[in-house]
């Protein structure tokens, strides 16, 4: 299938999970989002991704609002505007997701954490790939059931608009995935896909963590004969270390800095230098400053995050 808005304006979205206050790469993503966006003159839905019951604070989405707000981002549809497409808080929409379920192929699993994680063949994901254990019969009776999706064979391929092309063979490289776990969350993979179609999402532009998860997001749109949208992958902050930046760094979340009492125009322009929006003579900008020159293809090659003159 084709896109949906073919002739209307490209409809993005911001998906934030609040299972923790937005860190600095959550903003630098959430910024480039917004920009892609209204740099082509089109919609921004803010979804709530509070799916996993267990890890979701539902007191931070507020800080959610309030931080996105201050660093100069604004949004079209969501929770606390409404819109045409809603309910826009994942923890509302089990009926969406349980028809999308109703419509695949599945069966349910009941092999435990400890089974899977002894499973010896590491996949695309970093993950071990599932054998399909419980496909062939072998569920155990009184285990807590999940359940999984029956992956039809094939390999996926999509050209990114960051990455460029990227391919998996998701049955041999992950397996038959979880579309609903055992504690009856409903799985991000499942969730996603069901959201950006009923909300008509056709741009996507998320972490580059999400890139493998991808391939398995658009068999499943094949499988329920939904469209795929076109999908852009954005570089991670990265710490000192080379890995996915994180509280360890030192580095302050959205909230803290915003709390006390910085200014976001410091904090856009370092985000922007970072993925070669701005050159390194700027050193405070409005995001709304950016949206005339944005150039997605600068992001390819991000620089250092280099914060200073921040209070
Ligand atoms: N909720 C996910 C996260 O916060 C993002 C999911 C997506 O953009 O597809 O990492």
């Amino acid at each position: 299938m084709t896109s949906w808005s073919q002739g209307q304006v490209p409809r993005g979205r911001y998906a934030p999970s609040p299972t923790g206050r937005l860190h600095l790469g959550n903003a630098r993503t959430a910024l480039l989002a917004w920009l892609d966006v209204r740099s082509r003159g089109g919609r921004l839905v803010l979804r709530i991704e509070d799916n996993d019951f267990t890890r979701a604070r539902p007191e931070l989405e507020a800080r959610i609002y309030r931080d996105l707000t201050w660093l100069g981002l604004d949004w079209d549809e969501g929770p606390d505007v409404g819109g045409a497409f809603g309910p826009y808080r994942q923890s509302e929409r089990a009926d969406v997701y349980a028809a999308a379920l109703a419509r695949l192929d599945s069966y349910v699993c009941t092999c435990t954490r400890a089974e899977l994680r002894a499973l010896p063949t590491m996949g695309a994901t970093g993950e071990a790939v599932y054998p399909g254990t419980c496909r062939h019969g072998a569920t155990q009776p009184g285990r807590p059931a999940a359940i999984r999706w029956r992956v039809p064979a094939g390999e996926v391929e999509f050209v990114d608009r960051v990455l460029g092309p990227y391919r998996q063979a998701v049955a041999a490289e992950v397996g038959d995935f979880v579309l609903r776990r055992a504690d009856a969350a409903w799985a991000y993979q499942l969730a996603v896909v069901a959201d950006d179609a009923a909300m008509q999402i056709d741009t996507v532009l998320r972490g580059a963590d999400l890139l493998d998860s991808t391939p398995r997001q658009i068999l499943l749109q094949r499988a329920l004969g939904l469209p795929t949208p076109e999908y852009a992958h954005v570089p991670l902050i990265l710490g000192p270390g080379g890995a996915k930046l994180s509280k360890r760094d030192g580095a302050p979340d959205l909230s803290a800095l915003r709390e006390a009492g910085a200014a976001p125009e410091p904090l856009v322009a370092a985000l922007a230098r970072s993925v070669g929006l701005v050159g390194p003579q700027v050193r405070a900008i409005r995001a709304q400053e950016l949206v005339a020159g944005f150039e997605l293809a600068a992001t390819r090659t991000p620089a250092p995050l280099v914060l200073d003159g921040l209070m």
